[in-house]
């Protein structure tokens, strides 16, 4: 099938390679002219496993091509995935205005029956503005559909994810639609769910906001744990196992961030709100997650006695391990009220620091975890990388002017650091 992809990030970029691996023709288009030119030379601009590989060996076949021209990419294709951010606005509602602009360039470009795919997260009703927007400022009078096409896939292992969904969520109006989208996924032996689009509008807005209320609710449990004396991971064990609930989803640390649940939740507290229901379970979520940011400060603040002046080393950046991706990630937060309080901040992350320059200014980047550990104060676990379960701890202790480990994702076994001569404080563990 011939395919463009508008918008060639994380979704789009994996999207768009995924589809050319199963033998369709696929341009990918992003009005970004440095991320094409890039593409086009192989390079991308995000870490992400397997996919350069991917995009390159496409790329050599002809079945990936990448453009900044919008014209390009509607007029050579059938089927158009629509995969540009959605941010936060400040008052937490979805910004579309990359949405919008996309749904004129189509609208201005479309010459033939076209199927227009939402693949971006959106609030329910925005299928309804596309349409809007493609009959009025459409040329041509040719038809099309649009559908709705969440993605569910997890940065880090995006293409597995992608080639082997829990399930594939499309929301039509009309057969043809359907049938196009389930022959292009019929390689993919997964399970559709077919829907309308205000109903996969709302499924992938709900999965997040479930994802997130568990992160929250398993925080909540640990915040309890730690008033009496509990250990929240064997806690969430015996809870976890329980078929009903599985144990994903059930690790307590320092909250959710990353690019989606933080501004899902946002936007469908908003979308709710604006129709008229007050979504209060969201919103203790969200409040619940901010807090543990506190919690995690507080913590550090206990151990240190007086922050002002204190070297705090930092191991993780990225929102969680496998990926670069530092939007929303609770270190951020974190580091920039370390710096408030008048602490300096040394940090190692495996593969975000590249990102990380652009936003943390003033704070030493090191080249490795030990690095990280030289004459620092104590330190920091803020994201749960492979790389940090594996360390020689001997030699941390010995660079550290402290031995003190503040382990905001519980990667570490209380009573093995403690024998190691640690000062070591987790997120609800049992000491
Ligand atoms: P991203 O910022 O990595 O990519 C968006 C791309 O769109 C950018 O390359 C940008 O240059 C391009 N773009 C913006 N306006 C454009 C325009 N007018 N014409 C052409 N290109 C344009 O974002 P992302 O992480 O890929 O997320 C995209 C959507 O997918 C969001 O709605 C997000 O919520 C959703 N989503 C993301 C993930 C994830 O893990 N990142 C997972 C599932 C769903």
């Amino acid at each position: 099938m011939n395919i463009s992809i508008i918008g060639s990030g994380y979704v789009g970029l994996v999207t768009g390679s995924c589809f050319a691996d199963l033998g369709n023709n696929v341009i990918c288009a992003d009005n970004d002219i440095e991320k094409i030119e890039s593409l086009k030379k192989g390079i991308i601009a995000i870490y992400e496993p397997g996919l350069e590989e991917m995009v390159r060996r496409n790329s050599k076949e002809a079945r990936l091509r990448f453009t900044n021209s919008i014209k390009d990419a509607v007029t050579k294709s059938e089927i158009i995935f629509i995969c540009v951010g959605t941010p936060s606005k400040d008052n937490g509602e979805a910004d579309l205005k990359y949405l919008e602009k996309v749904s004129k360039d189509i609208a201005v470009h479309i010459d033939s029956y076209k199927l227009i795919v939402e693949k971006s997260t959106v609030p329910v009703e925005t299928g309804e503005r596309v349409k809007d927007v493609i009959n009025t400022f459409k040329k041509k009078r040719v038809g099309f559909d649009i559908a709705s096409n969440p993605e569910f896939l997890r940065e880090g292992t995006a293409i597995e994810d992608f080639m082997n969904p829990d399930r594939i969520v499309i929301g039509v109006e009309s057969k043809k639609a359907k049938d196009i989208l389930i022959e292009l996924y019929k390689p993919l032996k997964a399970t559709f769910v077919v829907t309308d689009i205000k109903g996969a509008e709302i499924i992938k807005h709900a999965s997040n906001s479930f994802l997130a209320a568990k992160i929250s609710f398993i925080n909540a449990v640990s915040n309890i744990c730690e008033l009496v004396g509990a250990d929240i991971v064997e806690v969430a064990k015996g809870i976890g196992l329980d078929k009903r609930i599985n144990t994903s989803f059930l690790d307590a640390g320092i909250g959710y961030g990353g690019s989606c649940f933080p501004k899902d939740v946002n936007a469908f507290i908003h979308i709710a709100d604006k129709l008229g229901y007050d979504f209060g379970l969201l919103k203790e979520v969200r409040e619940i997650n901010e807090n543990q940011k506190e919690i995690f400060i507080k913590k550090i603040g206990d151990a240190l006695w007086n922050l002002p002046g204190k070297t705090i080393g930092v191991l993780g950046l990225s929102f969680k391990s496998n990926t670069d991706d530092i939007r929303s990630a609770p270190s951020i937060d974190i580091i920039n009220r370390l710096e408030a309080s008048g602490c300096n901040v040394k940090a190692y992350d495996p593969k975000a620091m590249r990102k990380a320059k652009k936003v943390l200014k003033n704070i030493k980047f090191c080249n490795s975890a030990y690095e990280a550990a030289r004459k620092s104060d104590c330190l920091l676990i803020l994201t749960e990388w492979n790389e940090f379960k594996k360390l020689d701890f001997k030699k941390i202790k010995k660079l550290l002017n402290q031995p003190i480990i503040i382990d905001g994702r519980n990667i570490y076994d209380p009573k093995a650091m403690k024998k190691l001569g640690f000062i070591y404080i987790g997120m609800g563990r049992k000491s």
